[in-house]
């Protein structure tokens, strides 16, 4: 039997694709109408099913009745296609044959491993990461896969919070580009297409803003930033028609997220006009008696549907206690009604009532996965992710005429690490390692030494002396340090976030053989290390690269690729200085000036008052001249714009990409504004002499700021306009002025 919906018309039924939106909310309205309490409710759980495809057990008997019985909208973690296909027919006997909803977490690839998306960010590259989210649906939809959590789109700003790794960065402007060209990249232009899945913009809302950077923790910020900070990537996510928003795991000023009616209900939902649905955070519903907001999970069901959370996931709370808050007056049955519709509006449009297996069969899962051009684009991804934090007299790229290069470090042959946390596959036989992509590309001639020196965490010296004598006999070193793949991401919290165990004394050591040390650092989050900063040669940030990351970082090690990335969050030279974003940096109220210097009162006196690398930072092999800014009009008028622009040229010997940053500072306004925010970007990529007139548009909306009346508003008067090549790096600056 077919889904009821399809049964019952006579005429053919409209695709995914060729439905009208008033076409599909008459056939859930027909469906609505067929639904008994219990089936509607039955849509609005989500089960986890790592355990209804493996062998017998009581949880697997209970799922699949559930299923079977119309009691269950959507599984998470049954992925493949035989799996998915199994469990669909299971459904598919439920009394109305409503299909399941396949989700997993796909965060940055499913087969083929992408670089985590905090260091995707770093190539502030919309086509690339658009791309990359692409593939990854691509081979997801061929999976079984219909759905995913991500992207993240929480704005993290506090490196100790390990989820820093799973997002855009501390930068609400590029988070919100970002979060754009991720869901357009899942999603396609339209839900329905046969390479697509559903995104999900999470977590709503500001689960970065947790307190002292500890996951999970409460949130207590002011409505001026949640407005101004984490919300804009939320609206450019719903903007770009993202299917489902996920609420998260913190308060907000003491509302748990997944209870908050003002976030789901008045914001969302309301302000926003949001036609998608809201599933919960894992088991957070339940959790809300856990926070103290409900005594138990029935009433943590009813505050959750009463605040616009649509679906359960894991709390079970829905399952057990909604039919009956209704059927005793507690929940209105036009709640549940909503929640249900929302849920197969987006069924509807993905087309499963058409073709519940949605195209997936075993041939078409084996032919996406094998396809050459997934790992060509996550090496492409990789190299667009690395920045060069430091190039000492030209140390890289490497010159041909090394013969002997040590490759040392705990993370030198890593492979299980380099894909960081959220890897759906991790397979070790795809990785490449830094030491395999290096030893692929050096050639014969150029001998390749190891030694690991140290381990990742611990105090033992013991390695050290191998690894010096290693190096001793190179030319020249490779060093390797970071951070263990499992020590970024979720409840990955840490108080200190220097390189772990010996590496700092390790590359002392190695230093003092008097060769040139180049050094990769690997990790998911900024990681502070001082020595390193101060005496290595070279730095390339390499984050967590993929499955590909051994290959890209020897295709940037040997020049084929000019690094190009940038710093999508600022790198502290302390842990006391946190939380220090750039657009948090303010004239503060008391200046104090001595002969040549004008310091404001809030510094600190044990440290610089600066951050080791700042926001939009990144190096390449080639130098960039700003020259010649242009601004097309001193004055413009409400609805007027203005154009900013500049010549760039490429001044040194390498082709290269630069990316140009436009930022904005309002100085005197009715609520004090950061010294800089940051308003557009442009990638660029120019040859050895060459130049180019970059452009930047700015009206009005790129004046405005959330006022405390929490309007959007831009306030006449003048406003100072700064084009850099990183946050500190300004070069070229003008004015506006705004009648
Ligand atoms: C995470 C979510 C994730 C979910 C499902 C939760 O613990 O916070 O981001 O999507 O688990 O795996």
């Amino acid at each position: 039997p077919g889904p009821a919906a399809v049964a019952q018309k006579k005429k053919p039924v409209p695709t995914a694709a060729t439905a009208s939106p008033a076409d599909i909310e008459l056939r859930i309205t027909a469906l609505l109408g067929q639904m008994t309490l219990d089936e509607k409710v039955g849509q609005l759980n989500q089960y986890s099913g790592r355990e209804v495809t493996g062998p017998a057990s009581d949880r697997k008997n209970t799922l699949l009745s559930s299923i079977r019985a119309g009691q269950v909208g959507s599984m998470l973690n049954v992925k493949g296609v035989k799996d998915t296909r199994e469990i669909q027919a299971v459904a598919l006997e439920s009394r109305l044959h409503i299909p399941l909803l396949f989700s997993l977490d796909v965060i940055h690839g499913y087969q083929t491993t992408f670089p985590i998306p905090l260091a995707e960010a770093a190539s502030w590259d919309l086509d690339a990461i658009r791309l990359g989210a692409h593939v990854a649906a691509k081979e997801a939809a061929a999976s079984g896969i219909h759905w995913t959590f991500a992207p993240m789109v929480d704005v993290g700003r506090d490196p100790r919070w390990g989820r820093v790794m799973e997002g855009a960065g501390e930068d609400p402007y590029l988070g919100s580009q970002i979060a754009r060209a991720r869901v357009l990249g899942f999603q396609g232009e339209q839900l329905g297409g046969t390479d697509a899945v559903m995104a999900c913009a999470k977590h709503f809302a500001a689960y970065g803003a947790a307190t002292a950077g500890r996951d999970y923790n409460a949130v207590d910020i002011s409505e001026q930033q949640l407005w101004e900070t984490y919300l804009p990537p939320f609206r450019a996510a719903a903007n770009a028609g993202v299917a489902t928003f996920m609420n998260s795991f913190n308060t907000l000023n003491g509302i748990p997220a997944t209870g908050n009616a003002y976030l789901q209900r008045d914001i969302l939902k309301g302000q926003w006009q949001y036609p998608g649905f809201v599933v919960s955070d894992w088991g957070s519903i339940g959790e809300m008696a856990n926070w103290g907001y409900a005594i138990d999970k029935t009433d943590a069901a009813r505050k959750a549907i009463t605040a616009g959370s649509d679906m359960d996931m894991e709390s079970d709370a829905y399952h057990k206690s909604l039919a009956q808050l209704v059927q005793a007056g507690q929940v209105n049955i036009s709640l549940v009604d909503d929640a249900v519709r929302r849920i197969l509006r987006k069924k509807f449009e993905l087309g499963l009532f058409d073709d519940p297996y949605r195209f997936s069969d075993a041939k078409r899962e084996q032919q996406v996965l094998a396809d050459p051009q997934n790992r060509a684009a996550a090496r492409q991804m990789a190299q667009k992710s690395l920045v060069l934090l430091k190039n000492e007299s030209a140390t890289l790229p490497l010159a041909k005429t090394l013969r002997r290069i040590a490759v040392i470090g705990p993370l030198a042959k890593a492979k299980r690490d380099l894909n960081g946390s959220w890897a759906v596959n991790t397979d070790t036989t795809r990785i490449t390692s830094l030491y395999d992509g290096l030893r692929q590309r050096a050639g014969k001639t150029t001998e390749l030494l190891y030694a690991k020196g140290c381990a990742l965490s611990g105090d033992s010296h013991v390695g050290f002396e191998q690894a010096v004598a290693t190096a001793k006999s190179a030319d020249f070193i490779v060093l390797t340090v970071g951070e263990a793949w499992d020590m970024s991401g979720e409840a990955k919290s840490r108080t200190d976030i220097h390189l772990p165990g010996m590496q700092e004394k390790l590359f002392k050591a190695l230093k003092a053989t008097g060769k040139p040390v180049a050094v990769v650092v690997f990790g998911g989050r900024p990681l502070i290390f001082d020595t390193i900063a101060e005496q290595a040669d070279a730095i390339l940030y390499a984050w967590w690269p993929g499955s590909e990351g051994g290959t890209a970082l020897a295709d940037v090690l040997y020049g084929d690729y000019n690094p190009a990335g940038k710093l999508p969050i600022t790198f502290p030279r302390s842990v006391g200085q946190i939380p220090m974003a750039y657009n948090q940096q303010y004239n503060t109220g008391r200046p104090i000036t001595k002969p040549g210097e004008t310091r404001y009162k809030s510094a600190y006196i044990d440290s610089p008052n600066t951050p080791r690398y700042a926001f939009g930072y990144g190096l390449s092999y080639t130098t960039f001249t700003y020259s010649g800014l242009k601004i097309s009009r001193a004055a413009m008028k409400a609805g007027e714009s203005v154009e900013v622009s500049f010549t760039l040229t490429n001044t040194g010997k390498f082709a290269g990409e630069e990316v140009a940053q436009l930022y904005l500072h309002d100085p005197v306004a009715s609520i004090a504004r950061p010294l800089k925010e940051l308003k557009d970007f442009r990638k660029i990529s120019l040859k050895p002499g060459e130049s180019k007139t970059v452009t930047f548009t700015i009206d009005q909306d790129k004046l405005a700021f959330y006022n405390s009346k929490l309007e959007w508003a831009a306030e006449p008067g003048k406003f100072n306009l700064l084009v850099g090549s990183a946050s500190d790096d300004i070069r070229l600056e003008g004015a506006l002025e705004l009648l």
